[in-house]
């Protein structure tokens, strides 16, 4: 394989080898920041998948022989390891997907976060008795899948590629990773590191296509656990195909059309910051959580429309290490396209584009991939800009009149991730909470995940938790016995 910018070799562990694709095959990885080719890694095959699960299977029985403490433990051990190269991974993601590097340091401790979490709950998986007759013992343990494949998309490549292992291994299963051909160098940074920590096959990071990789992974017969983090498109056709060979139990987080909802008697200054924060421009929106609908009740909307072009207007794009950028680049060609589609869009709908939306063609960013934040005010509920994802740094403002058509416009996508309401009114607030299709809900407040908090979407947001213990849970399934024993002495 060639030098490499970043000076790593960018190799797939499979086996606990670190290895090519099986035809030698390679993809690039250019920063989106500044178009350099930062290097090139494996793009996997199904052979190579093949052979991760094939390996995964091995390593799975020992490691769920272990028993808890032991797994916990080792672990730990990652996250030590892990951290001791935190500042090269958050330098590796912001190279390569374009966000600030700033962000990206708060991911890489996110991602150890989770896995110190999890391991901490290695302990709390217990089972339970059932109530039975002398002479009858009936007791259901939980028990691992076996292989689970992991599949992540390219907003946050070293969290997810961290805290998603966490819950399966800890669990007691091995897992076959799979990391967005977008972003892969962190993921392949991280394997060499666990290579050093984890018995060979426990972790098998695949790189490679989605329809390639991904699809492989997903028809695997022994892959009886399955949890995709991404776009809704490939979340309906993974759920097809995983039913085509085999019975997998399929978790799905994915994308958002999120609502702010900003009530007149909430303060104008706080709720056009809190729109700014929600959106997450400091990665130019790519967050499935962004707040990418702000609804305002018509008091008050005309200011804030206005406070919040200003504030969007004057948000600094910058490359990815400047301390004093306040968003980077889109992650892709592909992804600039859609965004700039999307904006394009909105103007013929009939939508106001109150500021940004065009690439920055001049200066030191005109050779990366960077678009002016936007805003559109005037956005029709029904529009495509209201409804579809764009996954990129273009905010919606609606009107409302009351809060009966606060709760009807916010409800009307197919979406269902996270909500946010800034009101003064607690009944208010604690109506909106109830009444809002969303598996995470804000009151005055945006944005924030805290460990322990179940987080996942309902309709077509997705299936499942993460982030707390239910997901632990979700890769362990019940196994009951029940024993016959002599109720009275021989
Ligand atoms: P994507 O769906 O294009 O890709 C995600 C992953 O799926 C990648 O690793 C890709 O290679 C793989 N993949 C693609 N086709 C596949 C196939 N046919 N079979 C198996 N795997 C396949 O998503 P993306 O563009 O990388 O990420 C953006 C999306 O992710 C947005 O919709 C966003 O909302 C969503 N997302 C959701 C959450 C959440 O927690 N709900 C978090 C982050 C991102």
């Amino acid at each position: 394989m060639p030098a490499t910018a970043t000076g790593l070799s960018h190799r797939m562990l499979i086996d606990g080898q670190a290895c090519e694709a099986s035809d030698g095959a390679v993809l690039e990885s250019f920063s989106p920041a500044t178009g350099r080719l930062l290097g090139v890694f494996p793009a996997g095959t199904a052979d190579d998948v093949d052979r991760a699960v094939a390996a995964a299977a091995r390593a799975q029985g020992p490691w769920w022989a272990s028993g808890p403490t032991a797994r916990a433990r080792t672990l730990e051990h990652l996250a030590d390891g892990l951290e001791q190269h935190a500042e090269e991974f958050a330098r590796l993601d912001s190279a390569d997907n374009g966000s600030l590097l700033t962000e990206m340091r708060r991911d890489v401790a996110a991602g150890i976060g989770a896995l110190r979490y999890f391991a901490g709950l290695a302990l709390q998986l217990r089972g339970s008795t059932i109530p039975a007759a002398t002479g009858e013992l009936t007791y259901a343990t939980r028990i691992p899948y076996g292989v689970v494949g992991r599949i992540v998309p390219f907003n946050h490549p070293f969290m997810f590629a961290v805290s998603k292992i966490a819950a399966p291994l800890v669990a007691g299963n091995a897992v076959v990773l799979k990391p967005s051909e977008h972003t892969s160098l962190s993921a392949l940074r991280m394997a060499e590191v666990a290579a050093q920590v984890l018995p060979p096959g426990l972790l098998n990071v695949v790189t490679g296509l989605g329809g390639v990789v991904g699809d492989a992974l997903v028809a695997h017969p022994q892959v009886r656990r399955l949890a995709f983090t991404g776009s809704l498109d490939t979340g309906l056709g993974i759920q097809r195909r995983a039913a085509e060979n085999a019975v997998a139990t399929t978790t799905l987080e994915l994308g958002g059309k999120n609502p702010l909802v900003v009530f007149d008697d909430a303060d104008l200054d706080t709720a056009v910051e809190a729109a700014v924060r929600g959106m997450n421009f400091t990665w130019q929106g790519q967050s499935c959580g962004s707040l990418s609908r702000v609804l305002v009740h018509g008091a008050i909307h005309d200011r804030f429309v206005e406070r919040l072009t200003e504030r969007v207007a004057g948000l600094r794009p910058g490359l990815p290490e400047d301390p004093d950028a306040q968003t980077g680049a889109i992650v892709n060609e592909q992804q600039l396209e859609k965004v700039l589609g999307y904006v394009r869009l909105g103007v013929e709908e009939g939508a106001r584009l109150c500021t940004g939306g065009e690439r920055i063609t001049d200066g030191e960013l005109a050779a990366g991939l960077f678009v002016r934040p936007a805003v559109f005010a005037d956005v029709a509920p029904d529009s495509r800009l209201a409804q579809e994802e764009i996954f990129g740094p273009v905010l919606s403002v609606l009107r409302f009149a009351d809060e009966a058509e606060a709760i009807r416009i916010a409800n009307a996508t197919r979406f269902g991730l996270t909500a946010s309401v800034y009101t003064t009114d607690l009944g208010r607030a604690l109506r909106f909470a109830e009444a809002i299709d969303a598996g995470y809900v804000w009151v005055n407040e945006v944005s924030r995940h805290l460990p322990g908090a179940p987080y996942g979407g309902v309709k077509d947001s997705g299936i499942g938790r993460d982030e707390e213990f239910d997901e632990l849970l979700s890769f362990t399934q019940a196994k009951t016995v029940h024993v016959r024993y002599p109720s009275d002495p021989a």
